[in-house]
Formats: C-alpha cells, structure tokens, sequence
C-alpha cells in the first residue's frame, strides 16, 4: 500500500528519537560500511544505557538546528540520513503501517497556522 506520509516534507522528527536502539547484527552492518570492527563501529556510533529498566546501545546524538538533538548520522542542512543503505532495522521499520503519526499532527499544524514551514514540537 501506499505510503501517506512525505519524508521529504519533514524534518526528520523520528530521528530525533533518543533511544534508537542498535542490534549486534546493526552495529556489524555499521562496522562493514564504514570499514571499521565492530568493537570500534560500537565505540564510535553507539553508547550504552543501562539504567533499572534498559539495557542496550543506542546510537548517539548531537545538537540540532530543529530538534533539541539529532542522531549523529543525520545530515541538518539537508535533513536526511546520511547511512539510508546501513541503516539500523528500527530505522528501516518505523512508521510500521502506511501512515506516520508525527506527519499527520505536522500537516494538521502547518494547516492551523497557515504556514507550511511550520515546525511542531511534538
Ligand atoms: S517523522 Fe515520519 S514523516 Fe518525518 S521523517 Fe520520520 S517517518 Fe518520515
Ligand atoms: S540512522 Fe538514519 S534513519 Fe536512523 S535515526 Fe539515524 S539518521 Fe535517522
């Protein structure tokens, strides 16, 4: 089916997500692109949280220009991913159906407001 939402007309809200959570099998596709080991791929991209509740590697951030951050494989100026061939499964998998439910709530705004630049917070 379809997809009804336009990623070419978002700035890249799901990237902005703090805990995209990378597999082993992620951090070896990570490491083969960029010609890396994986110990090193992990050390670079990834950090590790562990708090009473999660266990996992999550990739890492930085400041954003939109967002308050951004996963550090995401282009700002052109606001897209920068790895779309390596990127991780969670990345490949979300929105999971035909529609994203940060694009509707996008769309809705910029019509209430009359803009289409503007940029929700979510
Ligand atoms: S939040 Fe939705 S519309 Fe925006 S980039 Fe992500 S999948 Fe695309
Ligand atoms: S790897 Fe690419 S698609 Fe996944 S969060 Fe980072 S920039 Fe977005």
């Amino acid at each position: 089916m379809k997809a009804r939402y336009d990623c070419s007309k978002c700035p890249g809200y799901c990237c902005s997500y703090d805990r995209i959570e990378v597999s082993d099998f992620d951090i070896a596709r990570l490491a083969k692109h960029f010609g890396l080991s994986a110990d090193a791929a992990r050390e670079k991209f990834t950090f590790h949280h562990k708090t009473k509740d999660a266990d996992e590697w999550v990739l890492r951030h930085r400041k954003d220009t939109v967002y308050k951050s951004i996963c550090r494989f995401f282009d700002q100026d052109e606001r897209r991913c920068t790895i779309y061939a390596a990127r991780p499964n969670v990345c490949r998998r979300y929105p999971s159906g035909t529609t994203c439910g940060y694009y509707d709530f996008l769309l809705f705004e910029r019509e209430q407001q009359g803009d289409d630049d503007f940029i929700p917070s979510a």
